[in-house]
């Protein structure tokens, strides 16, 4: 074991949050052993801003929330760990953990209950990496190091603590962290682990929890590697793991958004992980829509049957919880709506909840070189910059084009099908579509067609009465779309 001197490294009580501080002291305080350990003291001595901090203690959970009290939580059954709030901060705090004992291991290998306590020295070949195993005493100014962790950093090697067949067979999720940290590090990964990474054992992924796994792929979509990380899920044969149906391709929109997603969190910006989702699954919803839309199904029920589809396949590899699955869902069928607003209703979708996703979404799909969406990306992009006069300009303009257009496709199109699924029984004598065209971002023609037949007059600007009176601007206020509302 070394003990190295903590401010030679750039780590300084200063670089710290006041609560992981607090937590060490409380602990020390109360006579215990307490580290900071894990990616935070890691991402310190690489210049990296930490995304939490970890602390670690010989003090058992229950001992935890003697000296914290109320401010701490037991959580997990098969890894407890104690939660402990300071402020507005959440720290885990976890126990010095010992191997696990042989009868809760599972036939795999795969360990089913871990809360076996022990030394620091046996806790620290618990851990995956070399460089995730230094223990930081903020107090004292030292890191212990007990697997030359400092020489991995300086050559950026992931290296495995113990046989890496081992490691993964213990815990499969650790294929995904290798992924993940060699992404966000830009580490080699060490040639040993390499060689026992194949197909077969990115299978075990399998027995991972469809939660579990969940959790994981949040943590590689918000990691700011997005783009680096996606070649090497299919590299390493893990996309197939846990993105059940998406075609192991990387195609121009999802890159994009991987790009536009790291660089969101570059400059500090949020992003929603359920966004990514949207994107990996697009292409599979508009296969089946278009399934649905061969077997005759109205535009409106084939995309909403469709959703459901191909969220509830995802749902085998990694649970899609219900608000990410309806953000999923409006996202798409907002693409509809941008695609063929009426006129009227335009300036209710701006104000819409999901609007500023489902234009992002559709502006990138147009970026990535998609060319169904008409312009329509740019288009709702310049309008959003405009002002109130110069939109009902653009607004009476777009609406002059529509029915230009509708006027060429009337001859070949005849439906009654409405854009936002109607509910009530169809009436049996309202006609349906026998075949229908559908462009790939799931709008039929049919539906181009529908959005255009509520502009009866060719030229409607935006000082028609009908703009103007008041229960048109009353309903318009209350607009709801789909029905994924
Ligand atoms: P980051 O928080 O930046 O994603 P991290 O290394 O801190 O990275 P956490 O998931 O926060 O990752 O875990 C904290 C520490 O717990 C790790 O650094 C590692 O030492 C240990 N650890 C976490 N998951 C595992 C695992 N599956 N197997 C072995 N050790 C693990
Ligand atoms: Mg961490």
């Amino acid at each position: 074991m070394h003990t190295l001197r903590a401010s030679k490294y750039g780590l300084a009580i200063k670089k710290l949050p006041p609560s992981i501080i607090e937590v060490i002291d409380v602990l020390t305080k109360a006579g215990y052993e307490a580290y900071i350990v894990g990616g935070g003291v890691r991402d310190l001595i690489l210049g990296l801003n930490p995304k939490d901090f970890d602390a670690v203690t010989n003090a058992t959970p229950a001992q935890i929330k003697a000296a914290f009290g109320r401010r701490c939580r037991i959580i997990g059954r098969r890894f407890e760990l104690a939660h402990v709030y300071i402020g507005r901060d959440l720290i885990e705090v976890a126990t010095f953990r010992a191997p696990p004992k042989k009868e809760v291991t599972s036939a795999q290998g795969m360990i089913l209950r871990d809360n076996n306590w022990g030394t620091i020295e046996q806790d620290f070949v618990r851990r995956d990496f070399s460089i995730n195993a230094m223990y930081y005493q903020p107090r004292k100014d030292i890191i212990l190091d007990f697997c030359h962790a400092i020489d991995d950093i300086k050559s950026k090697t992931l290296r495995f603590l113990g046989q890496p067949a081992k490691r993964f067979e213990e815990d499969p999720v650790r294929m995904l962290r290798t992924l993940r940290f060699a992404a966000k590090l830009k580490f080699n990964i060490a040639q040993d682990i390499v060689d026992v990474f194949t197909p077969n054992m990115a299978k075990l992924l399998r027995d991972i929890s469809p939660h579990r796994l969940y959790d994981e792929s949040q943590k590689l979509f918000t990691m700011g590697q997005l783009n680096q990380v996606l070649p090497l899920l299919i590299q390493f044969d893990v996309w197939k793991q846990i993105f059940a149906d998406i075609p192991p391709t990387i195609n121009p929109f999802i890159e994009r958004v991987a790009r536009n997603t790291d660089q969101r969190i570059q400059v500090g910006k949020s992003i929603n992980p359920a966004f990514f989702y949207a994107v990996l699954l697009w292409e599979n919803f508009l296969e089946r829509t278009q399934f649905y839309l061969n077997k005759a199904l109205p535009p409106a029920e084939a995309r909403a049957q469709a959703g459901l589809d191909v969220i509830k396949r995802q749902c085998t590899r990694t649970v899609i919880p219900r608000f990410t699955e309806t953000f999923i869902r409006e996202v798409w069928e907002m693409q509809v709506r941008l695609m063929s607003p009426k006129p009227q209703q335009i300036e209710s979708l701006a104000g819409h909840p999901r609007f500023r996703a489902g234009f992002d979404f559709l502006y990138l799909r147009e970026k990535s070189g998609d060319t169904t969406t008409d312009g329509m990306g740019q288009w709702w992009e310049e309008y959003q910059h405009l002002s109130r006069d110069e939109k009902e300009i653009v607004i009476a303009k777009y609406n002059r084009q529509r029915s230009k257009k509708r006027h060429k496709s009337t001859e070949t199109i005849d439906t009654q099908e409405p854009l936002v699924k109607d509910e009530r029984p169809r009436s049996k004598f309202s006609r349906r579509v026998k075949t229908t065209n559908v462009t790939t971002d799931g709008i039929t023609t049919a539906d181009r067609h529908v959005a255009t037949q509520s502009t009866s007059s060719e030229n409607i600007d935006f000082k028609h009465p009908i703009l103007k009176r008041k229960r048109v601007q009353r309903d318009l206020a209350h607009v709801t779309f789909g029905p994924t509302q």
